[in-house]
């Protein structure tokens, strides 16, 4: 049997490419994310009763990677790269149905325009299509006793400090409100690929329409560079 779904909504995120989205949700509480409603979804009705929620699930297709397939085995960036698990083991982006599961901070709902959510701590690719919204219910859905398998923690975070050049290219963009911290936080989840240690090497990530370049020495990220995105 198939089945095929429309998407009920896109999202509009400052994450332009996959490299620096963190690996979970919540990661990265800067990141605000806006859920704009498809129609015949963007009707109040939808979401009527919905903002009393503090979170919600979002289930979403990975649309940048789905024709890549999948296989019965992954490696996981928390085993550093090496160690295999099952894909139904893992969060990996690549499987037999590429679907993701995000649980989400539900900052605000807007009705006046369309319908959109406003999100806070997403780790969605902008333009990522939306399959479904539910609300998170704490009785039902919080877990604190729970075994968390090869994830058990959140990951170290790296120190994140500013060149002058960064300071001052961030003095001088329009960069939208709360920007310098999701940088700081993009950062300190340490983007680079498991066991890429080079600390010569510069890397450049998207957020909004920026490209942010930087080093990690020795625990340390170091911002470089502000510039605007190619
Ligand atoms: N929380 C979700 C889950 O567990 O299903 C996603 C986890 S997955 C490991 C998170 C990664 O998905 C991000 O770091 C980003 O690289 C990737 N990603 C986010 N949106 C995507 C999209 N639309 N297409 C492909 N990859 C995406």
């Amino acid at each position: 049997m198939n089945y095929s779904f429309e998407p009920i909504g896109v999202i509009r995120s400052p994450y332009r490419e996959k490299f620096g989205i963190p690996r979970q949700p919540s990661l990265v509480s800067a990141a605000r994310v806006r859920l704009e409603l498809l129609p015949p979804y963007d009707h109040p009705d939808c979401v009527r009763g919905l903002a009393e929620f503090s979170h919600v699930w979002i289930s979403f297709v990975f649309h940048q990677t789905m024709d890549r397939g999948w296989q019965p085995l992954v490696r996981p960036p928390r085993l550093g790269g090496n160690a295999k698990v099952g894909v139904f083991a893992s969060r990996s982006t690549h499987r037999p149905n590429p679907m993701g599961l995000s649980l989400v901070e539900l900052v605000s709902v807007s009705v006046d325009y369309g319908v959109a959510l406003e999100l806070a701590g997403a780790d969605l690719l902008d333009g990522t299509p939306v399959l479904d919204i539910k609300p998170y219910i704490p009785f039902v859905e919080s877990r604190p006793d729970a075994a968390g398998g090869f994830v058990d923690g959140p990951p170290p975070l790296l120190r994140v400090e500013w060149s002058e050049a960064a300071r001052r290219h961030l003095a001088e963009a329009d960069a939208p409100a709360g920007f310098a911290q999701l940088v700081e936080q993009v950062l300190a989840q340490d983007p680079r690929p498991a066991y890429q240690d080079d600390p010569e090497r510069i890397y450049g990530v998207s957020l909004y329409c920026y490209n942010v370049r930087f080093g990690i020495a020795g625990g340390v990220a170091r911002v470089l560079e502000i510039l605007p995105a190619a």
